[in-house]
Formats: structure tokens, C-alpha cells, sequence
């Protein structure tokens, strides 16, 4: 026997249906490469949205096939997330800072037909054209091309009717150790992170709320941004440069009170307010995620009287793992210990559960005691089963999805991440933690920059080594460098040796290759 409620699918043209019509008038502001600004709103991108749709019919694609971006942010781009999935096609959204092999990889697994792309990123398409035989139209998003197959269309038709189960979205990860792998978005997969990110305790949008996504609209499927937003009817900005004058700029002049980015944005924008001696007297919420937020950083922003959400997450997790919300104590700690929570990435929302392995015994779920670390999983309906084309389930029977992150998982169910399953360092039967090494380094006001990472040792199994970049001018020793965190981390955590290099090795998005320090340094 069914139940008897609607059949109301959780497709995503439901979204900007609702955000045309409930709140046409929000708008969209877009800051063009050029520097040129346009402004439309929610009833214009459904306009144009239902105009794409007719194109990519008109182009001949059929259901399913995929429709590639390379592109930074601004309206076309946000258009082309709800032309191509309302078209029941799957958007490719792809990150333009991965290695030009790796491009051509992810294009020809993808089987792209299309593929949108901005002006600054002509010179990559060009390389790119001869190794991606899929493609069959090229167009520019922001040279007249893309306006001219919009213009060409009317904004009558009917969104692409299918299941909720529909793949709608596809987003490589980068693929530190082999091939980039695809997770493939479904549409209620979509639509329920939207929901989910809507609450107080996640993004906190409502239709006064307007957001700025610095994180770019290829990165970790744009955490759900354009769809979460146009759910609940906020006004979107977008800067297609991320230049902390430009953005800070627009923050002031578009009364933003939602900035979604990774911590090193704010590097830039404190900078830049310094500077320029002011500040961002609208903004309310600070939402950062992808690598862990410093607590300087954190301090700062809370001092504004800026509410900071310090997320975990990643593109397998659509991207909403954890999100650093007050906890029911709150207003009795003192500031200090308010930072030491928001330090923490969060807790779960619902429809997210996560629990700790045993790193040597995966069987064994370990207690949340906050100070157990262990192998963390994760899994529930946005969370990826198996990866695009593989063969195989990326779970088993139980569906667990193990991260590859290390973390402690507290009492209240508050998780503190410690490091990479591959980069945690086991030494006489017990765990280092790379991370927390290198951030007590790089405290050191002459390091730049610091890895450090486990070398094999005959009696402890293995050791840390620290790889650090001097600052400019900086002339610090290795002998100093470990009288510095002889005080900060435990005694058998010191590391062995300190070896100054030039520079570390980045993959393409930016994170440091420890694959790669571990290979260089492994013969000591
Ligand atoms: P990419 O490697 O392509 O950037 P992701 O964006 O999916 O891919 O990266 C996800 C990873 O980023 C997580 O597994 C975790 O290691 C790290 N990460 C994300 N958020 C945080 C955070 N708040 N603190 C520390 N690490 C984080």
C-alpha cells in the first residue's frame, strides 16, 4: 500500500519556479570580468534559464547528456544551473585550476557535448579542443555568444519531466591520488541539501538574506549555493574576480550580509580593510569551509559581531558534512571559550550521520569521547554511493563512506578534524597529527609555510620530518625551528629533522602534495 499525499517531485525546477514566483523581484548582481555589472533577478533567470533549456533542445541533446562549464561566477553561469538540469540534462561543472591533463581526463570520462566557458579561459579551450573529441559546441559565456542562443529562443516551454532520482549535476574531485573521480548529483539529492542548508544552524537564508558565494560556482558542486538561495529567496551577488578591493567593494554597496567562502579569502579581505580603514557593516554570517579556519581569523570576524559557521565538508558530501553552530550553552561561555567551539567544525544537521573508526580496525566504532581520534565516516541522502562510470559501490552493504579524514568526535556530537587518513603519522604504535604539527610551526612569525610528514624508522615505524619555506629574508635554523614547538606539541611528537626547501609542491587546487614530499624524502 502507498500513501496517499501528492506527487510533488523533488526535481529542481521546482526550485526557480518557486523563486520566480515568489520572490521575482530579489535580485541577482553580477560583476563581470571586465568589470562591467548587470543586474537581474530571480523572474529574469527563470527567463533565461527556460531560454537555455530551448537552446540545448534545439542543439539536439538528449536527456541525460552532459553539458560542461569552465567558468567563473556570474549570472550565466548561475542561468546554466538551472537551463541544463531543468533540460534534464546533467551540468558539469569544472575546475579550471586543475592540471591541463587532468582536464582532458575529466572531459572525455565525462563525454561533455557542451561546453560553456569565460573569455579568460579561452587559451585553456584551445588546448583543450584537440585532446576532447566529445564536445561539439564551444561557447563563450561572456563575448555575445551565449546571449545570442538565448536571444534566438522564447521563455515559453516545460521543465524536462523525469524521476528525482535523475542525475543532475556532476563535479570531479581532484583526485590527489589517481584519476579525478566524479560524484553524480541527483536531483533529490540536490533539493534536499537545499532544504537542509536553508536552517538557522546551516546558512540561516531567508528572503531579507543576501549572499555573496566567493566560493566559485565549480568548486565542491558551489555548496549548493544556487539552489539554497533561490529556495528562499535571497539576493545573490556575483564577482566573476576574486580581488578582495572588488569584493569588499560590493559587500558595502549590496548590503551583503552572507559571504560563503575558504578561510584564505579573509586573508586577503582583512588586509584590504586595513588598508583602506573600513569595514562590512552589513554582514551577519560567515560561512567558511574546505580547509580548517584559523582562530585568528575566527576571533576577528566574532569581534565584528559577525556569526562565523565553520563547515566540514567535501564534493562526495554534495558538500554539507558539519557546521560549526552555538551549541545550548553558549550565552554562559566566555568569548574565549565561544572561539574554542567555532575553532571545531560542527556538528551534523539532520539527514548527515558521521561516526569514528578504529584507523587500524575499521570494524571497531570508536567512542565520542572528544579524544579519540579515528577514521571518519560519513553517510545519508546526499551523500555519494558510488562514483560516476566505476564499477563499484564507494560504500558497503552498510552504506558508510569513509572520507579519508581523521578526526574526535566530542560528547555532543561536536567533530574536530585532525588530519588526512594519509598523511596522519604513526610513530611506536601511536598517531601524530601532520596538521596540528605544521599550524604549530607555521606560527613561527619566520616560516611561511610548512608540511610535515611521516618517514620510515626502524624502531618507531615511523617519524615526522617537518618541510618548511623560510619567510623572506629569513635565516631561521632547524634547531630553532624545534625549540619553538618544544613547548607546543608533545615531546615524541618533535619532529626528527627539519629540511628547508624553496617552495612545497601544490596540487591543483591549491592543497599541498604530501604524495609528492613523501616520495622526495622517503630515502631520507
Ligand atoms: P578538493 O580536494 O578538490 O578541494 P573537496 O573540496 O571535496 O575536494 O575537499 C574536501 C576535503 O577538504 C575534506 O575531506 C577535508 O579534508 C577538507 N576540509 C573541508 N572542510 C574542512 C574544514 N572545515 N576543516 C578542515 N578541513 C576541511
Amino acid at each position: 500500500m502507498l500513501g496517499q499525499m501528492q506527487d510533488w517531485k523533488l526535481r529542481l525546477h521546482h526550485v526557480i519556479d518557486h523563486a520566480a514566483h515568489e520572490h521575482g523581484s530579489r535580485e541577482i548582481v553580477s560583476r563581470w570580468a571586465d568589470g562591467h555589472e548587470t543586474r537581474s533577478d530571480w523572474t529574469g533567470v527563470r527567463h533565461d534559464a527556460m531560454r537555455l533549456r530551448n537552446a540545448l533542445a534545439r542543439l539536439g541533446l538528449a536527456l541525460g547528456d552532459r553539458v560542461a562549464t569552465l567558468a567563473m561566477n556570474h549570472l550565466h553561469h548561475l542561468t546554466s544551473f538551472y537551463g541544463v538540469t531543468g533540460a534534464g540534462l546533467i551540468l558539469h561543472t569544472i575546475n579550471p585550476r586543475l592540471f591541463e591533463d587532468q582536464l582532458a581526463y575529466i572531459v572525455n570520462h565525462a563525454e561533455d557535448r557542451v561546453l560553456f566557458y569565460d573569455t579568460m579561459f579561452a587559451s585553456l579551450v584551445e588546448k583543450l579542443r584537440p585532446a576532447c573529441p566529445t564536445i561539439e559546441h564551444y561557447i563563450c559565456y561572456d563575448n555575445g555568444e551565449f546571449d545570442a542562443l538565448l536571444d534566438a529562443e522564447s521563455g515559453d516551454g516545460e521543465w524536462a519531466d523525469g524521476d528525482e532520482n535523475d542525475p543532475c549535476h556532476l563535479c570531479y574531485t581532484s583526485g590527489t591520488t589517481g584519476h579525478p573521480k566524479g560524484v553524480l548529483y541527483t536531483h533529490r539529492s540536490n533539493m534536499l541539501h537545499a532544504l537542509s542548508a536553508l536552517q538557522p544552524s546551516l546558512l540561516a537564508l531567508e528572503p531579507r538574506s543576501t549572499l555573496l558565494p566567493v566560493v566559485p560556482l565549480f568548486h565542491a558542486a558551489a555548496w549548493g549555493l544556487p539552489w539554497s538561495c533561490a529556495a528562499a529567496g535571497a539576493k545573490m551577488v556575483y564577482s566573476a574576480v576574486n580581488e578582495p578591493a572588488v569584493i569588499c567593494e560590493l559587500m558595502q554597496r549590496e548590503r551583503v550580509t552572507h559571504l560563503a567562502g575558504v578561510p584564505t579569502v579573509w586573508l586577503g579581505m582583512f588586509q584590504h580593510l586595513d588598508e583602506s580603514g573600513t569595514d562590512l557593516p552589513h554582514l551577519e554570517e560567515a560561512v567558511v569551509g574546505g580547509s580548517a579556519m584559523p582562530r585568528v581569523m575566527i576571533e576577528r570576524l566574532m569581534k565584528a559581531g559577525v556569526r562565523v559557521k565553520h563547515a566540514w565538508g567535501m564534493t562526495e558530501t554534495s558538500p554539507i558534512g558539519t557546521c560549526g553552530c552555538e551549541p545550548a550553552n553558549w550565552d554562559d561561555l566566555s568569548f574565549e571559550e565561544q572561539v574554542d567551539v567555532k575553532v571545531l567544525q560542527g556538528r551534523v544537521p539532520f539527514g548527515v550521520e558521521i561516526r569514528c573508526v578504529d584507523l587500524d580496525d575499521p570494524s571497531k566504532e570508536l567512542p565520542r569521547d572528544g579524544k579519540t581520534a579515528g577514521a571518519l565516516q560519513v553517510r545519508g541522502p546526499w551523500v555519494v554511493k558510488r562514483y560516476f562510470k566505476a564499477e563499484e559501490d564507494a560504500v558497503g552493504a552498510d552504506q558508510w563512506f569513509d572520507t579519508g579524514d581523521v578526526g574526535i568526535i566530542g560528547e555532543d556530537g561536536t567533530l574536530k578534524l585532525t588530519d588526512r587518513t594519509k598523511d596522519v603519522i604513526k610513530s611506536g604504535g601511536e598517531w601524530i597529527s601532520s596538521v596540528e604539527l605544521e599550524n604549530a610551526a607555521v606560527a613561527h612569525p619566520e616560516l611561511a609555510e610548512a608540511a610535515a610528514i611521516g618517514i620510515a624508522h626502524p624502531k618507531w615505524g615511523e617519524r615526522p620530518i617537518l618541510i618548511a619555506v623560510r619567510a623572506k629574508a629569513s635565516e631561521v635554523t632547524e634547531e630553532e625551528i624545534i625549540a619553538f614547538l618544544a613547548d607546543k606539541v608533545a615531546k615524541w611528537w618533535l619532529p626528527d629533522a627539519v629540511k628547508f626547501v624553496d617552495s612545497l609542491p601544490h596540487g591543483g587546487t591549491g592543497k599541498v602534495s604530501k604524495k609528492a614530499l613523501r616520495e622526495q624524502f622517503a630515502n631520507g
